[in-house]
C-alpha cells in the first residue's frame, strides 16, 4: 500500500493553466492574458539588473534593507513595517502559513484571486468563499461569512478579474467589524493604476488587524523578476519574517525593483497610457455590444451573451494572434479578461471583436 500521500487539501488545488505566449501557426502574437505591462520595465531597472551581474557569486541581501528603504521613501512608510517577497504571491503564502492552519478558515470572495484559496489549502486551512454583489466585493456578505475560526480575509482592491473597487469607508467598515482573531488583507496588486490611491494605508495605520500586499509585477513591469511586498503592524511583519527564507529574493530582483520604484516619469507614463487605452477599448467593445464593468486596473472584463459566445470569441481572438484570459475558473464563463496592451494591441482586439461580431 502506498503510504506516501500529501496533506489533506493539497489535491484540491488545480494546476495552473495560464501563461501561454504562443499560438501554433500564428505570427505577431500579443499576450494579453496575465495583466503584464506592455511597455516592459523602466530602462533604469534593466540597467540595474545588468549591474547586479557583478555580484552574482554572493548571496543576496537577507534583510532587503535597501529596497525597503526605497519603498518606505516613495510611499512615506516605516521601513520596519515592510516585508519583501517573491511576488505578492509569497506574501499571501506567508500570511496563510503563519496565521492559518488545520481547523482555521480563510475567506475569499466569489471572484477573488486564485492564490488566496491555493495558499489556504496549502497551509492546511479551509478556504471559505463568500458571494459578491454584481461582481463587486460585498462587505456584508464577508461579515456574515465570518466565524470564530476565521483567521484571514482576502480582498483585492482593485479586484482581479473584475477590475472593480470598493471605497475606503467600506474597507474601514469591514476592518472594524471583523472578529478579534481575524486579519484583513488588502491586496493592492493593481493599486498603482488608481491615481492618488493609498491602497488602504490610512486604514492600516489606524488599526492592528489590517495588512496590505503590493507588487512590482504590474505597473512596474517586473513580473519576470518576482518582487512583491507587504505592509502592516510591526508585530505582523515580525511574524511573517519568521517564515520567510533568508535569501528569498535574488540580487537582480532587488536591484530592479529599487530602480523601478524611483523612476517616477516612467510610472506616470505607463499609468497614463493604461488609463487612455482602457477607456478607448471599453468604449470600442461596448459599441459592438460587448459591455464591461468600469475597470480601475490594467484589464477589462468583457462580457458576452453566453459562455459559448465567450469561448467562440476567445478562439477567434487567438486565430488573430491575441491571447486573452477565459475566466471560467473564476465562475465568469461568459467573460474574457483582456489586459490593456498599448495602442496596437487595443486596436487589434477591437478589430478582431468587430470581425467576430
Ligand atoms: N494579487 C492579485 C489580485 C493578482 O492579480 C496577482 C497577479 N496576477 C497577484 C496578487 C500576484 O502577483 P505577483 O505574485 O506577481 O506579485
Amino acid at each position: 500500500m502506498n503510504r506516501i500521500t500529501p496533506q489533506p487539501g493539497i489535491m484540491d488545488i488545480a494546476l495552473y493553466q495560464g501563461g501561454a505566449s504562443h499560438v501554433a501557426g500564428v505570427e505577431n502574437v500579443i499576450k494579453l492574458s496575465s495583466n503584464e505591462n506592455p511597455f516592459g520595465p523602466s530602462p533604469k531597472a534593466i540597467e540595474a539588473v545588468r549591474n547586479a551581474a557583478a555580484t552574482l557569486h554572493r548571496y543576496p541581501s537577507t534583510d532587503h534593507a535597501s529596497l525597503r528603504a526605497a519603498i518606505a521613501d516613495v510611499h512615506g512608510l516605516d521601513p520596519d513595517r515592510i516585508i519583501c517577497g517573491v511576488g505578492s504571491d509569497e506574501i499571501i503564502t506567508f500570511l496563510c502559513q503563519a496565521y492559518a492552519g488545520p481547523g482555521d478558515e480563510v475567506i475569499h470572495t466569489e471572484h477573488g484571486f486564485a492564490m488566496y484559496r491555493i495558499s489556504a489549502l496549502a497551509a492546511g486551512a479551509t478556504p471559505v468563499e463568500v458571494a459578491e454583489r454584481d461582481r463587486v466585493v460585498d462587505v456584508d456578505a464577508i461579515l456574515a461569512g465570518c466565524t470564530e475560526r476565521t483567521r484571514l480575509v482576502f480582498i483585492a482592491n482593485p479586484a482581479n478579474p473584475t477590475g472593480t473597487m470598493i471605497g475606503e469607508a467600506e474597507v474601514a467598515r469591514l476592518a472594524d467589524n471583523l472578529p478579534d482573531q481575524t486579519i484583513l488583507v488588502l491586496d493592492g496588486a493593481y493599486a498603482e493604476y488608481v491615481e492618488g490611491f493609498d491602497a488602504g494605508r490610512a486604514i492600516i495605520d489606524a488599526r492592528e488587524n489590517v495588512v496590505m500586499t503590493r507588487t512590482f509585477s504590474k505597473l512596474y513591469g517586473l513580473g519576470g523578476m518576482r518582487v512583491g511586498w507587504g505592509y502592516g503592524s510591526r508585530e505582523i511583519i515580525d511574524v511573517l519574517n519568521r517564515v520567510r527564507g533568508p535569501f528569498n529574493l535574488s540580487t537582480p530582483a532587488l536591484a530592479a525593483a529599487e530602480a523601478a520604484i524611483r523612476d517616477f516619469d516612467y510610472v506616470e507614463y505607463c499609468r497614463a497610457e493604461n488609463t487612455k487605452w482602457r477607456a478607448w477599448l471599453a468604449e470600442a467593445l461596448a459599441e459592438q455590444g460587448v459591455p464591461s464593468d468600469t475597470s480601475c486596473a490594467n484589464f477589462i472584463l468583457a462580457r458576452f451573451g453566453s459562455p459559448d459566445e465567450a469561448e467562440a470569441c476567445d478562439a477567434h481572438l487567438q486565430s488573430r494572434g491575441l491571447i486573452v484570459r477565459r475566466v471560467a475558473g473564476y465562475k465568469l464563463p461568459d467573460a474574457l479578461r483582456i489586459t490593456i496592451g498599448g495602442e496596437e494591441a487595443c486596436r487589434r482586439v477591437a478589430a478582431a471583436v468587430a470581425e467576430f461580431k
